[in-house]
Order: structure tokens, then sequence, then C-alpha cells
């Protein structure tokens, strides 16, 4: 019999396998695709030879914040995170863009009015962002090591308070110009929710304050990828090992193990293992609220994007992320019509040329282009035109630079992640009570019973890449199952 079996190598499966086998596990992960990492993988997609694309997660806060990443180390495994001068930009109709340096200072001195504001919120979060980290990954159950001190708790404290205010009808009360408030917003659009929205504003203020500490938003050399790969390397170190081409459908697939984490959707959860299950937890996962989804548009670009740059200064250029949604209004527009059910004329698009930090993705004069636009559950629609528009809007001419372009529709992300919901990247609506009862609000909720757990992002701290997840189911398993005791990090 083997210790542990992890069903799904994503960064929390990975995170999770990592965590057992350091502790003396023999692990086995077992990976429905023929293609390790989840989403951190970086492919070929046939699109040009030798330009590979992020499948699914490009840009990295989480990977150098994140308590179990810091503890891992990635540098020390060879991973090269590449700080953007830019962290991220808001491109905006006839007007200049509102820009997020890594520099506090510089973000705050352009934003001119509203740069005191920026760094009141903004900034005092990031100055304390390893409490900002602490509250934003933990397990929403314990007081995390990092809010030891007076000080944390403070930052934390104020830290809830900016959520209060920017989730609120009240949060445009700091605001004096449309700059800062869609540069913060283009932010919480990342949670795919109606804005504003405590959850947005949550998931707002922790990767704002990180876009100017540490690594910032970054990209890794050579893509996500690198990060999957130091962790599998990790892993084989251990004595563990990662078995490709694997679906787990049902028990019968499983070898007999003492513990099982899986780094599924609670709904693969159920169809595997749910009639061992506690009912309780049976109801749960089967309540479990997926929410809407993303679409993905690759392209391969000929040259840079030709962003407008009416301040001649060259910033969105510079970006290693953008938000392409225009003001605050027009966002919160957008995403309200995606949790309406229906299609945003105007996208929320993501959006990030990883050349701009790392000229080695450029192949022969060729450079990926990652994109994602918001779309509701289970949309089948194809958005490269909507996407493509958005884009134009901003950079006049970016049809000319395409040379190819790849969608994968909502409803077909699954094909590729079957913990993709409906297209749910996050694997569970990002709502603040699911961001704590995910999927359950029991006290501990990546315990199934029976020496069954779930790792996923559907699990707290939520959707990232930041081994979070992984870790604290892993550690419950290692106390629960094998009376080891890990550190709390
Ligand atoms: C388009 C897109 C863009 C994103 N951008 C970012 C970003 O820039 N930064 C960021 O931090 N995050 C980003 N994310 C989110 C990030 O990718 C996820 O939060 C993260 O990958 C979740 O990790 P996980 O380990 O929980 O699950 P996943 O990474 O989803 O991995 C789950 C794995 O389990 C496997 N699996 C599922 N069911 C089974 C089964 N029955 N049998 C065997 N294997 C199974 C899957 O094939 C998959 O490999 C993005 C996601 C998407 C889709």
């Amino acid at each position: 019999m083997q210790d542990a079996v992890v069903v799904g190598s994503g960064p929390n499966g990975l995170a999770a396998a990592v965590t057992l086998a350091q502790a003396g596990a023999h692990v086995t992960v077992l990976e429905a695709n023929d293609t390790i990492g989840g989403g951190a993988r970086t492919l070929d997609l046939g699109l040009a030879p030798g330009v590979v694309h992020d499948v699914c997660s490009a840009v990295h806060a989480m990977a150098w914040a994140s308590p179990f990443f810091r503890a891992f180390d990635l540098a020390a495994h060879g991973v090269e995170l590449i700080t953007p001068e830019v962290s991220y930009a808001q491109p905006l109709d006839g007007r200049s863009p509102a820009v997020a340096y890594r520099s506090l200072e510089r973000t705050v001195a352009e934003l001119g009015a509203d740069g005191p504001a920026w760094r009141s919120l903004v900034g005092a979060a990031s100055r304390r962002w390893e409490a900002v980290a602490a509250v934003g990954l933990g397990d929403k159950r314990s007081l995390p090591p990092g809010l030891g001190s007076p000080g944390a708790l403070v930052a934390a404290a104020r830290f809830g308070l900016g959520v209060l205010e920017q989730g609120t009808r009240v949060w445009d009360r700091r605001w004096r110009t449309p700059d800062a408030a869609a540069l913060l917003t283009g932010v919480a659009a990342h949670a795919i929710t109606p804005l504003p929205s405590l959850a947005g504003a949550g998931t707002a203020l922790l990767l704002a304050s990180l876009a100017h500490a540490g690594a910032g938003w970054s990209i890794p050399r050579g893509g996500s990828q690198a990060i999957t790969d130091a962790l599998v390397r990790d892993l084989l170190a251990h004595g563990g090992e990662v078995v490709t081409g694997v679906r787990v459908r049902g028990r019968a697939d499983l070898p007999a193990a003492r513990a099982y984490l899986f780094d599924t959707a609670p709904r693969t959860l159920l169809d595997v293992v749910g009639p061992s299950l506690p009912v309780g937890v049976r109801r749960a996962l089967a309540g479990f609220r997926y929410g809407n989804g993303a679409a993905k548009v690759d392209f391969v670009l000929s040259g840079p994007v030709p962003w407008a740059d009416p301040d001649g200064v060259g910033a969105v250029a510079r970006a290693g992320t953008l938000h392409v949604g225009g003001t605050r209004e027009q966002m919160a527009h957008a995403e309200a019509q995606v949790a309406a059910g229906r299609h945003a004329e105007r996208p929320m698009t993501l959006v990030s040329d990883p050349s701009v930090a790392d000229p080695g993705r450029v192949v022969g004069g060729l450079r990926p282009l990652w994109t994602y636009a918001h779309v509701p559950a289970g949309s089948d629609v194809d958005v490269t035109e909507a996407v493509t528009a958005q884009l134009e809007r901003f950079a006049p001419g970016f049809r000319d630079v395409v040379v190819a372009s790849r969608c994968v529709p909502a409803a077909r992300m699954g094909r590729h992640n079957q913990n993709y919901v409906g297209g749910d990247i996050a694997a569970g609506a990002v709502t603040m009570w699911q961001m704590i009862a995910r999927p359950t609000a029991r006290a501990n909720p990546y315990a199934a019973g029976g020496g069954v757990y779930l790792c996923s992002q559907s699990t707290p701290p939520g959707p990232g890449v930041h081994g979070m997840s992984g870790y604290h189911a892993a550690r419950r398993a290692l106390r629960d199952v094998f009376g080891v005791r890990v550190p709390a990090l």
C-alpha cells in the first residue's frame, strides 16, 4: 500500500505532494492530462514553430509571496521570476493610461491627485505585504504565523477596512480622478464577480499590494511551466512519482493508499468517492457553487502590440499585465452583464505579453500574446473577435500584427482541465462566503473523511498559483493519517 495518492498535478496537487514527500511519505500523483502542471503549464500549441504559450496562469504575484513557495524557495530550485518595471496598466479611452509600477513612489507620483489615496490604501498594505499575504493566503481557520506581531495585526485590520470600503457602494469616496479607481478595479475584476464586491476588493487589495513588493507581478523565465518543473523535480528527489494520462473516474482507478488528496473540483471528488463520504460532506460538495467563466485567446504576433501612447511615455508597452476594460464604470457594467448570464459587448479582457519581461519568448521574430475574456458560465462563444476589438480599441493596428490565434471557449476549458467547470477558472464562485466556506464552513474544509482530502483551489485560500491549498490539506493529512506534525507557514 502507498502512503498517499494525489489526484491532479496542478500547483496545489504538487504542493501537497511535495509537502507529504518532504515529510517522508511515499507519494504518487495521478494526472489526467499527458502534460504535468494543470493551471501552470507552458505548451507549444502548434500556432508557430517554437512559440510556447501559458495555457492558464502567466503572471505570478503569489508564487513569490505565498508562505509555501517562500519556504520551498523557487529560486533555489532554478526558477527565475522576472519583475516587469510596470506591474500592470489600465488603458483608458482618450486619456493617459493608469499605471501601477513596481515602484510605489512612481505610481503615486503619476496618479496625481489620487497618489496620496493610493499610498494610504495600497501602499500601506504593500509595506506590510507579509501580513496581507498571511491573511489572504491563510486557511481562514487559524491565526497564521505571519500575523504574530501587533504591527501585522494592525495591517490586517487596515486591510479588512480597505476591503469593506472598496467592496461596497462607497468605493468611490476615496478617489478624485477616474484613473486610480480604474487601476484598482482592473485588479478586482480578476475575481470574475459583480463589482463592487467584497471578494473582488479582497482580491484587488491583495494583488495590488503585491505589485509594489518583492518580485511584483512576476513572469517566470520560460513560462509558468518552470514553477511546475521545479515542484516535480523536488517531488522526484524525495522519492515521489507522477503518472500522466490517468483520469480518475471512480474508486477502482485509485491504488490502495493511506491518504488520498484530490486536486480536483468538488464535483469530481463526489463522483469518485461520493458514496463513502459522510452525508454532510456530500451535501456541501453537491451544493458548491461554480462561477462564471473565462474564454482564452492565445495569439502569435509578428511584433509588439502597437499600444496607443497618448503621453509618449510608453508605459503600457512595458507592462507585464494589462487590464483591458476601460473605466471603473465600464468594467463594472461588463461584469454585471456576465453575472446576468449575458456576453458583454466589450468584455473584461486580461492581457500579458511575456516577452516584455522575457525576450527569450520571442522566437524567429514571433511572440505569444496571452489573453482571456470574462464570459457567462458554459459559454461556447469564440471570443477572438471581441478580444481583438478590445485590443484594437487601445492598440490601433493590432490586427495587422496577428499571425495566428486560438480560442478556447469557456465550455471547452473543461477538456484540458476538468476542474474548470463551465470555464470557471477559479473552480468555484469567488464570493466572500465561498472564500471561507470553500467547499464547506467546517473547521477542517480540506478533510472529506476516511483519509480523503480536497486540496485544490476549491478550498481556502482559493484561486491562484500559491500552493497554499495543497500545503494546508497535506499538513492536515500528515497530522491526521500519519501522526506527523509540520510547522504552520
Ligand atoms: C486562463 C487562465 C488564466 C489564469 N491566470 C492566472 C495567473 O496569471 N496567475 C495566477 O496566479 N493564477 C492564474 N490562473 C489560476 C490558476 O491557474 C489556478 O488558480 C491554479 O492553477 C489552481 O491550481 P490547482 O492545483 O488547484 O488546480 P489546477 O491547476 O486546475 O490543476 C488541477 C489538475 O488536476 C487534474 N485533474 C482534475 N481532475 C482529474 C481526475 N479526475 N483525474 C486525474 N487528474 C485530474 C487536471 O487535469 C489538472 O492538471 C489562471 C487560470 C486560467 C484557466
